[in-house]
């Protein structure tokens, strides 16, 4: 069996006496797309923010790609191959769709370009081949014709697929997308699906939370099921299908949301 791309071991995080993720041990094998279910405050986007370096674990271990990086910070974990998509996007409404990809790779060029050495030209050749890849992202998530619209006019639909443009703007081997299609119109979650098809055969990892069970049946397989921060299934998506306790307790509780 191939290595995993990411292995977590023993992940526990506590808020004061509240524990929202409860020892999760999981290796995500490379070239799949796995499909992270459970109820409304089962700890899913609490273990995406310990994966992708937002919160530390109160205890355990990730690791990426064979590499200990548990808490390191979001943008080195970027600079690793890993990138996550928000629940909730927050764009910079003000600024335009392709400033705000462009913004993504900024922080780590900016770092290790800065310094009193950095000659004007060379920042500006930098701030090219970024803007030509920004467009190129753009045009890959179908978001081309609006990269001068301001940020906070585009569709909640569209500002999920501007998260995962800033995201690929990482070539990440390791994308965390939390619930990609909530809220998003059934256009624009079938063009985003084919651009999840689209990467993941060309060797991308996606571990996906997703409310919406034809979506995580269709596309994803292992299927994981969190329940009070613990990992209470993993299967194939047939086998999910085939297993009442998580269809009455898990899956049936999330048919309300
Ligand atoms: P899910 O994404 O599965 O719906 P969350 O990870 O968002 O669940 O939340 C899991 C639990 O942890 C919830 O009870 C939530 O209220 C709690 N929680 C999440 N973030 C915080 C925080 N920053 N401070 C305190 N409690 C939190
Ligand atoms: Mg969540």
């Amino acid at each position: 069996m191939a290595d995993p791309v990411l292995s977590l071991s023993g992940i526990t995080r506590d808020f004061g006496p509240f524990r929202a993720v409860n020892d999760v041990s999981l290796d995500i094998l490379p070239g799949t797309i796995t499909g992270l279910i459970g109820p409304n405050g089962a700890g899913k986007t609490t273990l995406f923010n310990v994966l992708s370096g937002m919160l530390p674990p109160t205890a355990g271990q990730v690791r990426l790609m064979g590499q200990d990086v548990t808490g390191l910070s979001p943008d080195k974990l970027f600079a690793l191959g890993l990138g996550r998509t928000f629940q909730i996007p927050r764009p910079f409404a003000r600024m335009s769709v392709l400033e705000n990809v462009m913004l993504a790779p900024m922080a780590q060029i900016g770092e290790s370009l800065s310094g009193p050495f950095l000659r004007a030209g060379a920042m500006r050749a930098q701030e090219e081949a970024i803007r030509a890849r920004a467009f190129d992202v753009l045009d890959f998530v179908t978001l081309g014709a609006l990269a001068d619209h301001a940020a906070g006019q585009i569709s909640g639909g569209q500002m999920k697929l501007l998260e995962l443009a800033r995201v690929l703007m990482g070539d990440p081997q390791v994308i965390l997308l939390d619930e990609p299609a909530a809220g998003v119109n059934p256009t624009l979650t079938n063009v985003l699906i084919e651009k999840i098809e689209e990467l993941n055969r060309a060797g991308k990892t996606f571990v996906i939370i997703e409310h919406d069970m034809d979506f995580v049946m269709q596309h994803c397989d292992p299927v994981i099921a969190l329940a009070e921060g613990r990992v209470v299934f993993q299967g194939t998506p047939a086998e999910a299908q085939a297993n009442p306790v998580l269809l009455d307790a898990y899956l049936g509780t999330m048919a309300d949301d």
